[in-house]
C-alpha cells in the first residue's frame, strides 16, 4: 500500500532539481543520504522517494534545516528501503561486448564498432563506424581497452573545448577552473569550493549542446554553490535555453541507460 501511494506523489515528477529545490546530504547509519529540499508554507515535513530513487523533501520556512536532517537520518533506513524496490524497475542495459556490429554513442550521433586485424594498432571515426585495428587477437578485453582510451582522450579533448566556449558566457566573472575527468555512477558532473570541475567522461555520447550545458552548470556553482534562486537567475542569463538542453541530455541518458542522471554535487 505504502508503495502505491509513493507512485501517487510521484506522478508530478520531473527529473532533476528545479528553481527553488537545495541539494542537500545526511549522513546516516544505512550510508548517504542525498535529498532534494523545497521549503513550502506547508506545516509539516514531507519526505517522498520518487521512482526515480530521488528523495525530494519539503518542508515549512520556519523550521531549520538541521532538524530536517535530523528527521531524514532517523527516516533513513525507511528511504534506503524505498529506493531499494525502485531500484528494481530502473532500466538495465546490456553490458558492451566490444564486438563488430555494435552500437555506440559518440557526441550524440550513433557509431557501429567494426573490428579488424591488422599491423596498426588503434581506434578511427570512419563514416558511422569506429573503426578498431588490433595487431593480434580481436579478443573482447584488448578491444574494449583500445576504444575506452579513445573516448577518454576524445572526451578531455571536447571537454576542454567546451569549458572555453562557455567560460566567455560569463565575461570573466568566473575564472578558469581545472577540469578532471571521473567516472560517477549517477552524475553528469561536479565541482569543488577549491575550484576543480569534474566531469563524467560517459558525458561524450551527448551532443556538444548537452556538453555546453552540464559545463555551463558547473560553471554557475563557483559564484553560487547552492542550487537557488539567484544559481538558476545566473544559469539563465548565461544560457536562456538551459531547460531544453537539459530535456535532451535526458533523453540520452534514458537512451544510453546512464539512468537519470542530472546535475551535480558539492565535493566539499
Ligand atoms: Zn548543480
Amino acid at each position: 500500500m505504502r508503495y502505491a501511494v509513493m507512485r501517487e506523489r510521484a506522478k508530478t515528477r520531473t527529473e532533476g532539481t528545479k528553481v527553488g529545490e537545495e541539494l542537500h546530504r545526511v549522513s546516516a547509519a544505512a550510508g548517504w543520504v542525498e535529498f532534494r529540499l523545497k521549503w513550502t508554507a506547508r506545516r509539516t515535513v514531507g519526505i517522498t522517494v520518487r521512482p526515480d530513487m530521488n528523495v525530494v523533501v519539503t518542508a515549512p520556512r520556519g523550521i531549520e534545516l538541521e532538524a530536517v536532517k535530523a528527521l531524514l537520518r532517523r527516516r533513513a533506513r525507511w528511504i534506503r528501503r524505498q529506493q531499494d524496490y525502485f531500484s528494481r524497475f530502473q532500466p538495465t542495459v546490456p553490458p558492451r561486448r566490444y564486438v563488430s556490429g555494435e552500437t555506440h554513442r559518440y557526441l550524440g550521433r550513433q557509431y557501429r564498432l567494426k573490428v579488424v586485424e591488422g599491423p596498426q594498432e588503434g581506434v578511427k571515426l570512419v563514416g558511422k563506424f569506429i573503426r578498431v585495428e588490433t595487431e593480434g587477437k580481436t579478443g573482447g578485453g584488448r578491444v574494449r581497452r583500445l576504444v575506452a582510451t579513445w573516448f577518454v582522450v576524445h572526451a578531455r579533448k571536447r571537454f576542454e573545448r567546451s569549458l572555453a566556449g562557455c567560460l566567455k558566457r560569463f565575461h570573466g566573472r568566473v575564472s578558469c577552473p581545472e577540469l578532471r575527468l571521473r567516472r560517477m555512477r549517477k552524475r553528469w558532473g561536479s565541482w569543488t569550493r577549491r575550484g576543480v570541475v569534474y566531469l563524467n567522461p560517459e558525458l561524450v555520447q551527448a551532443p556538444p549542446s548537452c556538453i555546453d550545458y552540464v559545463v555551463t552548470h558547473e560553471l554557475c556553482h563557483l559564484l553560487h554553490a547552492a542550487h537557488g534562486r539567484a544559481f538558476y537567475d545566473l544559469l539563465r542569463r548565461v544560457m536562456p535555453d538551459w531547460e531544453r538542453r537539459k530535456d535532451h541530455l535526458e533523453q540520452v541518458a534514458a537512451e544510453t541507460g546512464l539512468g537519470t542522471v542530472d546535475g551535480c554535487y558539492v565535493l566539499r
